[in-house]
């Protein structure tokens, strides 16, 4: 399972099998997850503040994506400044939940590297 593929099913960064949330999805809590890998034990919540940066990555992200957004909006569709920001806020509301999971997702494979052999050190 490549990293591209972990972030985006949400699995651990080491083991690529646990889910990174707890199942099943819970409007109230988008981002509950549990305390440590159900596979491998890697623990998911190290420290207080771990997922700080992870707002950062969904910033670079987001901004670039909802740039394109609007860029496309307006150059290619040539629609009005309120039309594309009306359509940009939809699609956000839309996609809110998705891109906080995947910044805490991406974050973590950024900061945990795969390990293809840690069963085998087990
Ligand atoms: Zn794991």
């Amino acid at each position: 399972m490549s990293i591209i593929s972990r972030i985006f099913k949400y699995k651990c960064p080491r083991c690529g099998k646990g889910d990174i949330y707890t199942q099943p999805f819970n409007i109230k809590e988008p981002l509950a997850m549990p305390e440590k890998c159900e596979v491998c034990d890697l623990p998911f919540l190290p420290q207080p503040g771990y997922y700080y940066g992870a707002m950062f990555m969904s910033y670079i992200v987001t901004g670039w994506l909802y740039l394109a957004i609007i860029g496309f909006c307006m150059l290619i569709m040539k629609m009005s400044v309120e039309q594309s920001f009306g359509i940009l806020i939809l699609f956000v509301i839309l996609t809110y939940f998705k891109t906080a999971r995947l910044a805490r997702a991406l974050w973590l494979n950024v900061m945990v590297k795969h390990d293809k052999k840690w069963d085998v050190i087990k």
